[in-house]
């Protein structure tokens, strides 16, 4: 299973991705893809279409799901990989999480108001294809105004930080989250570690929480991992215990780099997180 073409995050429109489910498995597939997650944000509704497409095109689905989660205050997230996406544990975490969304959507449209943006709200939800709401939804209808030019800014200058989308999240804790995961018996890793931004002391008291609790893997190599990137989170992968995970984090957005499955090769193949699928 060296070299296997695979990506193990991925999202479609039913969160954040621009392209339904059947669309992104082709484009897996036209990429020669053997072995395909579908991560949406909190909820596994395209997993369903996924699979029909997979079938048809004689790809391996691996139901997934990327959860948001909190870590000493902080928003992090964990991948879900070979979940039963029907274990009323980890759907019952979900809707927690999607009503949140909802809340949170509502409190997101109040500021923007405030800040001179009418009816984001309805706005946003046209854009959207289901009422899965995310910052990136926002972000693109402020694009679609004209308020902003491109997602770099639209995030900079409304949604993170003390800005209008950023709202505090009221996720789920991250050993809650891993249980929910577990429960459905799938393996949890976490995603994209160098994307939290946090120092290295800080990055492995949150690797050493995870690993305590049961965390399964960790995202060596995502989309835009540079070669230092993937060295140092293999290094942490073997520092706690956890099995390496590659995921693109592909959404389908213009004006981006990120392949659907083109990933660089993991440095220490036998502790990939599929090598005893
Ligand atoms: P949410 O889960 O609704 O808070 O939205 C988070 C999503 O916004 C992430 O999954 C990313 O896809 C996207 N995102 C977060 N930060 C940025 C950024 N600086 N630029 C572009 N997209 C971002
Ligand atoms: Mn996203
Ligand atoms: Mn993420
Ligand atoms: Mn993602």
């Amino acid at each position: 299973m060296n070299n296997i073409i695979i990506d193990l995050h991925s999202h479609s429109h039913y969160s954040d991705g621009v392209l339904s489910p059947a669309a992104l498995l082709k484009l897996a597939k036209n990429q020669g893809c053997e072995v395909f997650a579908l991560t949406d944000h909190d909820s596994t509704d395209g997993l369903a279409e996924a699979q029909i497409e997979a079938d048809k095109l004689e790809v391996k689905l691996v139901c997934g799901v990327e959860i948001s989660a909190l870590w000493a205050n902080m928003t992090i997230h964990i991948v879900g990989l070979n979940i039963d996406k029907n274990n009323p544990i980890l759907q019952a975490g979900l809707q927690k999480h999607q009503d949140f969304r909802r809340l949170r959507g509502e409190k997101i449209a109040r500021a923007l108001g405030g800040a001179g943006v009418v009816d984001a709200l309805a706005k946003t939800q046209s854009i959207a294809k289901t009422d899965m709401l995310t910052r990136t939804h926002f972000a693109q209808m402020l694009i679609a105004e004209g308020v902003c030019k491109d997602m770099k800014t639209v995030f900079k200058r409304f949604m993170s930080g003390k800005k209008p989308g950023s709202v505090k999240g009221k996720w789920a804790d991250y050993d809650e989250v891993i249980g929910w995961i577990h429960s459905a018996g799938g393996q949890a890793v976490l995603a994209h570690p160098l994307r939290y931004r946090m120092t290295n002391t800080k990055i492995k008291r949150l690797l050493a929480d995870l690993s305590n609790c049961g965390c399964d893997g960790l995202e060596v190599v995502t989309g835009s991992s540079s070669t230092a990137e993937i060295a140092l989170s293999d290094k942490w992968a073997n520092e706690f215990n956890l099995l390496a995970s590659a995921g693109s984090d592909y959404h389908g957005w213009q004006n981006q780099r990120i392949q659907i499955a083109r990933l660089q090769a993991l440095p220490n193949p036998k502790k990939a997180i599929w090598s005893d699928w």
